[in-house]
């Protein structure tokens, strides 16, 4: 049974990604959604997309073909940054290949953070570009997931072991007169944990909310001021 007439193309478009992304993005595609009652189909066709999903930082070599496959879409109506390197180049971010990211070049219309998303944070980004009401299934959190960066500046002493573990570049600590400005950019985060791991006071913690999705990746950010 179709729930709608209409057939929502959705072109992958894969800019140098490590593949973690586009194997969550197939997932999602898989029976367990049932994505085709909708009529949402992906289609390798990118003049014909109707929304086109991003995936990796966009390297060097894909610069052309990432150019083309915007240009010749004539029914876009949107484009979606899938995970921390379409976001923001994620660990690559001084790799020597990496040209991006992608909103360098391109208008992002939704940012779905993670490293990969889940598919259920996929679907809802889908939803909110198409104007879809797609349900998702029950969602299960694995044990360990790490998801949304929390910072707590009550508990954090300012001993900076996070930076220093941190292979993303993701943290940011300024002191100042009054003592210390710590800004954490999760949305470059590779969510490796490592912070968290090594955070002698449990300040910074990784929670289970998997959902990050923003129209301005600048939201992507937890801060606080540890006092003198
Ligand atoms: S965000 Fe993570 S999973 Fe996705 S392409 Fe980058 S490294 Fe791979
Ligand atoms: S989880 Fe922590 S250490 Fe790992 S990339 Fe993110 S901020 Fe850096
Ligand atoms: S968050 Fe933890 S590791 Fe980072 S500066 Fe504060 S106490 Fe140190």
């Amino acid at each position: 049974m179709f729930l709608k007439n209409k057939t929502y193309n959705i072109y992958p478009l894969n800019v140098g990604s490590c593949n973690g992304c586009d194997i969550e993005l197939g997932a999602l595609f898989s029976s367990k959604y049932k994505l085709e009652k909708w009529g949402l189909e992906i289609n390798e066709n990118p003049k014909k997309a109707d929304l086109i999903i991003i995936t990796g930082p966009l390297t060097i070599k894909s610069k052309n073909f990432f150019q083309k496959a915007l240009k010749s879409s004539n029914n876009l109506k949107g484009v979606i940054a899938l995970g921390s390197c379409a976001t923001s180049c994620n660990l690559f971010w001084d790799n020597y290949p990496v040209y991006g990211p992608p909103d360098k070049f391109t208008k992002i219309n939704l940012y779905v953070l993670g490293c990969p998303p889940k598919p259920e944070a996929i679907l809802e980004g889908i939803n909110q570009i198409l104007g879809l009401k797609i349900k998702k299934p029950k969602v299960v959190i694995p044990y360990g997931f790490r998801g949304r960066l929390k910072y707590d500046s009550k508990k954090c002493i300012g001993c900076l072991t996070c930076i220093r573990f941190c292979p993303a570049g993701t943290i940011i600590a300024k002191r100042t007169e009054k003592g210390l400005e710590m800004e954490y950019f999760y949305g470059k985060c590779t969510f490796c944990g490592m912070c968290a791991q090594h955070c002698p006071t449990g300040a910074i913690t990784l929670t289970s909310d998997y959902k990050m999705i923003e129209k301005d990746k600048k939201k992507f950010v937890t801060k606080g001021k540890v006092k003198k």
